[in-house]
């Protein structure tokens, strides 16, 4: 493919963020936790849209909204209605979904804010609450499934949606903003983005001299890259045989990894949003606001400034854990039990980074504890290994999860364990016995009670032979001393 250049490439992303924090769906009291569930039994009247029925909002989802808002630097609007959203389709029930608009006497939840990512501003173009449809699910793919499944425990789960400006300029940029967003939803506690489904893109893509194309059902934020990538060389390709890019919409195939032809629309589909007459408008005060500012958690930018102040780290190291919010309280927690965070960072980043990013997983997936790498960087502090045999290790451990204590005796290296073993418990029983220390000098007794004293100590664990000559040693050195 001929590269093409940045500047001729413009993308837009359209982020759906499950808010996971809710313990119940956006509208009524069915439980949000429905994951390991079978389909269709988290479901109520409310959310199956039954006539007669009414919504409440739910509050929380409103504060979360607030603190993504705060966060990405976005103007709420003070005094907000709730707009239907009409179509007809398997998965919403209702053949509406409640959302928010910006025409005909609406205003979105929030307007205009930016995502920093190195120097560069994304900037929003605006924010608003809705609820999710129901899922609906293929046998294969959505071209070949001669039938598809509807589960609804989905529709009327809190979503926020977030609207990019077309600042992006390369996939890997589009996967950048993504990281941090995902960073900052986690850091605000509003949004588990390791669950399956809970952040979910649009993208539009065009190339100069083409029109825009929307890829929709980008279901996690790992493909988006990919779609992207994929879509910009099609798109190029057709352009260099002479041909035009229409406006159309494209589906996203996971499995085949390539776009598919939806449907082309030559203009915007006519939703007839009307506001939700079974709502009451919504009018967030200053005080509101005030209270919501005041219980903001510590945002991704503020603690990489934190970790290079207080861990003495340099800014690319400091960004590179904060973007993603598990790492960093990995790091975290590793410094309550190792004292170089310096040491440390470069582990986790030179190591252990690179191993997820390879495997396509996330920490929590590969069960790697504080203590699997503080243990090891403990073993090089005190020179039981050298670094290029911890990092061989340091693989069998991501792989198999064992011990590093237990890699190192299995790979031999167990005498060099026990010597020093020996020698940290020869110290104590000299320290302890400075009489029979004395007298050992003169008298072969005590030093056989000294080895006593030892084995004592150590409840038998260890080699006589090596203990015995350890502890001769030693006493050589008092006696050499006096
Ligand atoms: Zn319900």
């Amino acid at each position: 493919m001929s590269m093409v250049k940045s500047s001729e490439i413009k993308i837009g992303l359209e982020v759906h963020c499950q808010l996971t924090n809710l313990m119940t769906k956006l509208f009524c009291s069915c439980s949000s936790d429905y994951r390991r569930e079978d389909p269709n039994t988290y479901i109520c009247p409310i959310c199956m849209g039954v006539p007669g029925t009414l919504p409440v909002l739910n509050e929380k989802a409103l504060e979360d909204a607030t603190m993504v808002a705060i966060a990405l630097n976005s103007d709420i609007s003070e005094r907000m209605l709730f707009f239907r959203k009409n179509y007809f389709y398997p998965d919403m029930p209702k053949n509406f979904q409640i959302s928010q608009y910006d025409k005909a006497g609406g205003v979105p939840f929030s307007l205009g804010g930016y995502v920093q990512i190195n120097k560069k501003k994304i900037r929003i173009r605006r924010i608003q609450i809705e609820e999710d449809p129901g899922k609906l699910i293929y046998e294969g793919t959505i071209e070949s499934s001669a039938y598809t499944l509807v589960d609804y425990n989905r529709a009327n789960i809190a979503l926020i949606e977030i609207v990019t400006e077309p600042d992006i300029r390369s996939p890997k940029e589009a996967r950048k903003f993504l990281e941090k967003l995902r960073s900052i939803l986690e850091h605000l506690g509003v949004s588990d983005g390791s669950l399956e489904g809970s952040m979910r893109c649009d993208a539009n893509v065009s190339l100069k001299g083409g029109r825009r194309v929307e890829i929709k059902n980008i279901s996690s934020f790992k493909e988006v890259e990919r779609a992207l990538n994929f879509e910009i060389t099609r798109q190029k390709k057709f352009m260099e045989g002479g041909l035009v890019i229409g406006q159309e919409t494209r589906h996203w195939d996971e499995v085949r990894r390539i776009t598919i032809s939806l449907r082309s629309k030559e203009e915007e589909e006519d939703y007839r949003y009307f506001p939700e007459p079974d709502l009451v408008p919504i009018k967030i005060s200053k005080e509101y606001l005030e209270d919501i500012k005041l219980r903001m958690p510590e945002l991704p930018d503020d603690r990489t400034k934190r970790f290079m102040k207080q861990y003495n780290l340099l800014l690319q190291n400091a960004e590179i854990l904060t973007r993603n919010k598990k790492i960093a309280d990995f790091f975290e927690e590793c410094l309550k039990l190792y004292k170089n965070p310096r040491e440390l960072s470069n582990w986790l980043i030179g190591e252990l980074l690179p191993y997820l990013h390879n495997k396509n997983k996330e920490l929590e997936e590969i069960r790697f504890t504080p203590k699997h790498i503080v243990d090891l960087l403990k073993f090089i502090d005190d020179g039981t290994i050298n670094r290029k045999m911890a990092k061989s290790i340091l693989q069998e451990i991501l792989s198999t999860r064992k011990m590093p204590y237990v890699i190192i005796k299995e790979k031999g290296l167990k005498k060099i364990l026990d010597k020093k073993y020996v020698i940290k418990n020869v110290e104590k029983v000299i320290k302890d016995n400075p009489k029979a220390v004395e007298d050992s000098l003169v008298d072969e007794k005590a030093i056989h009670y000294l080895m006593g004293q030892l084995m004592i100590l150590t409840k038998g664990k260890i080699d006589p032979k090596i203990a015995d000559e350890i502890l001769r040693k030693r006493l050589q050195l008092v006696k050499n001393r006096l």
